[in-house]
């Protein structure tokens, strides 16, 4: 492990970085057209045509290596910390400029660097003409034109980097401006004694310094002498006042000088057709009185597509299921163990695996819309109402992920570089409806609602939850965490022709886990269930059902009461309980609770839960929306609050997180219920 020579890939935010990652090792990461998502680092092998085998680091886009965000700090720390051969520092090439700022940084790392100079099919349909032996000479390292997305040039990009590494070719850093080199020439000398062995770093540290570095001063402060730092002060304090500018900004306007010196030098820009395409396309889609109304068409019309498709596909699955369950019924002779594996295990699993084909569907529409770049437009629509509620307009991007699964979506708050941003983000995503509880709404949709009212009833939901999550967010930031938020500017990638391989396995990768669940978490919990609802056994003589007897029975009747506002029952109230675990569990539950009468030759499993749901007198559409909006409010499943717990520091937030999420829950639920009875004329 330690002789294998690491190769990091740095780069901004969307730059290809992960596809070119892909392209080498093989891995299948979350390769995204919006900012911000790769948040860990990821590691992968690749072999080169040497024979030799190289590791390679896929880091956190970043567009420079200050301390500011938990991403910048994990790059950065990655980038030294792995002892890394070369970096590989990936470049959007039809944004040169904003990608060549974080290059002036990578390349003062004293590390051999190759500039991948990706996204060129992008540039040519732009019809920028890059000079590409021109900018090779000004950057002083390696340039290698790749498309990240087809992997072309990945090879040789490899190869470069390898042989940089082996030929020890550190880039020359940039030169700054006089004032600036002046004072470096006086800091170097000072700190080239603490840098054991790296005097090479001398120059990054020495910036740092001078840019006041929060975590590399305190390192540094440790290991120098205090005449050295009294020294470095003073540099600064010199600097500051001839050029009456903090120093942390003078370096940043050099940057940015050298970035647009050199994007002038090489690029031969054209006014394109196809650019101006997008600016038109852009003031329609981001428009200010336009861009909400077809944010939400965009919305209803995924949502119509997920609820009838959807609904025939599952109707086929289910039917397999069916056709299953009869047959071990016949096969196996009645008893216990059947009545496990048929209203068990069958109808557990299989109830949440017939919802395959609406969690197949809704991520391919999100996967399509995010790969064209029409969620970045969303994100920015969104950006300016939630700034208006005083939010930070990046948490759109995490909240976003919560659609999927909130677990990896709380991960993405680190983008936030406010602590008090990240918090109120963090408790407010469980309430973006993840993928659980889309078998949860189908089922119960399909069973109280007109098809032609489901994508709207779906809809509701979901926007339920994002109108209750901004406005909690908004509260937290007003009463917890106090304090201005801070100014967010999102970029707009270019739209693209998303490849039907990017998107399918875009779709594929999240169905995965839904599918990998259904196998684990929830084949146990069902068969949990089905244990405490069979047993113990009425007497002969009881007048009690089977069910209510059962453990389970007996808990949901103690709990009933508590939850009668809502217009819930004991059956509802189980299915809840289980539901901690996962939240498809819920279906499951349902399924045998009310299937647990199946017996040999009857329909069991989904068809007959859809009857038995359908003639229970508790039930009603209004019962079955007021539960739908409690499984889309209450506690986040286990999974979830771990993570929450662990993200945020400390289990105080993930019980806070677990209490209020209840609270809404159940008051909104009873609001609906009492509302509703109220107005029906109930
Ligand atoms: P990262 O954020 O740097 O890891 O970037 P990703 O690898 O996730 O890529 C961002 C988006 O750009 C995805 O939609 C990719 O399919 C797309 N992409 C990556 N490389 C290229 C390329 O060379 N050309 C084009 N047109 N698109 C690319
Ligand atoms: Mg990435």
């Amino acid at each position: 492990m330690a002789d294998v020579p690491v190769i990091a890939f740095a780069g901004n935010p969307n730059s290809g970085k992960t596809s070119l990652f892909n392209a080498l090792t093989g891995a299948h990461q979350h390769v995204a057209n919006y900012p911000g998502v790769t948040v860990d680092v990821k590691h992968g092998r690749h072999t080169l045509e040497d024979g030799t085998e190289v590791r390679v680091l896929d880091l956190p886009g970043t567009y420079s290596l200050t301390a500011y965000s938990a991403e910048e700090k994990v790059a950065r720390q990655a980038l030294t910390d792995h002892g890394a051969v070369a970096i590989v520092c990936v470049v959007d090439a039809s944004n040169l400029e904003r990608n060549l700022y974080l290059l002036t940084q990578v390349a003062e790392l004293g590390i051999p660097v190759v500039v991948a100079l990706n996204m060129m099919d992008e540039a040519e349909r732009m019809g920028l003409g890059i000079d590409l032996d021109r900018l090779e000479g000004l950057l002083g390292v390696p340039v290698v034109p790749t498309v990240g997305r087809r992997g072309e040039g990945a090879r040789r990009l490899i190869e470069t980097a390898a042989r940089a590494a082996s030929n020890g070719d550190r880039p020359k850093p940039f030169e700054m401006s006089a004032h600036v080199e002046e004072a470096l020439a006086e800091v170097v000398p000072l700190i080239e004694g603490a840098v054991d062995g790296q005097p090479e770093r001398a120059r990054f540290l020495a910036i740092k310094l001078l840019e006041r570095d929060p975590e590399l001063i305190a390192d540094l402060e440790r290991k120098l002498p205090s005449e050295a730092l009294d020294r470095i002060d003073e540099v600064r304090a010199d600097l500051e006042t001839h050029l009456g500018d903090d120093p942390e900004i003078l370096v940043a306007d050099d940057r940015y000088g050298i970035a647009a010196g050199i994007t002038r030098e090489v690029i031969r820009p054209s006014a394109s057709g196809r650019a101006r395409t997008a600016e038109r396309v852009d003031s329609v889609l981001t428009n200010r009185i336009l861009g909400l109304p077809i944010l939400l068409l965009m919305m209803w019309a995924l949502f119509e597509g997920v609820f009838r498709l959807g609904a025939p596909l599952s109707d086929g699955i289910e039917l397999g299921f069916g056709w299953l369950a009869s047959v071990v019924s016949h096969a196996m002779p009645d008893g216990p163990l059947r009545s496990l594996v048929v209203d068990g295990v069958i109808s557990g699993v299989g109830g949440v695996l017939v919802f395959i084909p609406q969690v197949l569907l809704l991520f391919l529409g999100i996967s399509i819309m995010e790969d064209t770049g029409y969620l970045a437009r969303a994100a920015f629509v969104v950006d300016r109402i939630m700034h208006t509620f005083g939010l930070h307009g990046k948490s759109f991007i995490p909240m976003l992920l919560g659609f999927g699964c909130s677990v990896p979506a709380v991960m993405a708050t680190r983008i936030l570089n406010d602590p008090k941003d990240r918090l109120a983000t963090i408790l407010v995503i469980p309430w973006m409806s993840c993928s659980a509880r889309l078998p949860v709404y189908a089922l119960l949709i399909g069973v109280f609602f007109r098809p032609e009212h489901g994508g709207l009833v779906l809809m509701s939901l979901y926007l339920l939850g994002v109108v209750l999550a901004v406005i909690a967010a908004r509260v937290f930031r007003g009463t917890l965490f106090k304090g201005e938020s801070a100014p967010f500017v999102m970029e707009l990638p270019p739209y693209r022709m998303p490849t039907a391989r990017a998107v399918v396995s875009h779709m594929w990768e999240r169905a995965w886990l839904y599918i990998q669940k259904a196998g684990t978490t929830i084949l146990a919990m069902s068969v949990l269930m089905w244990a405490l609802s069979s047993f113990p056994k009425p007497p002969p003589d009881s007048t009690h059902s089977e069910l209510e007897y059962s453990i389970a029975g007996r808990a949901g009747k103690t709990l009933e009461p508590a939850m009668q506002p809502a217009g819930f029952d004991w059956k509802l109230t189980v299915a809840l309980f289980t539901g901690l675990a996962a939240k498809e569990v819920v279906v499951s539950s349902l399924s045998t609770i009310y299937g647990v009468k199946a017996d040999a030759g009857e329909e069991g499993g989904i068809p007959k839960l859809r009857e038995s749901l359908r003639q229970d007198p508790a039930m009603s559409p209004l019962v079955a929306y007021g539960f739908m909006v409690f499984v889309l409010l209450y506690i986040p499943c286990v999974s979830t609050v771990v993570i929450v717990a662990r993200e945020a520091g400390g289990w105080k937030w993930a019980g806070f997180l677990v209490l209020y999420t209840t609270i809404v829950a159940w008051v909104v639920a009873a609001i609906i219920h009492q509302a509703g009875r109220h107005l029906l004329g109930l």
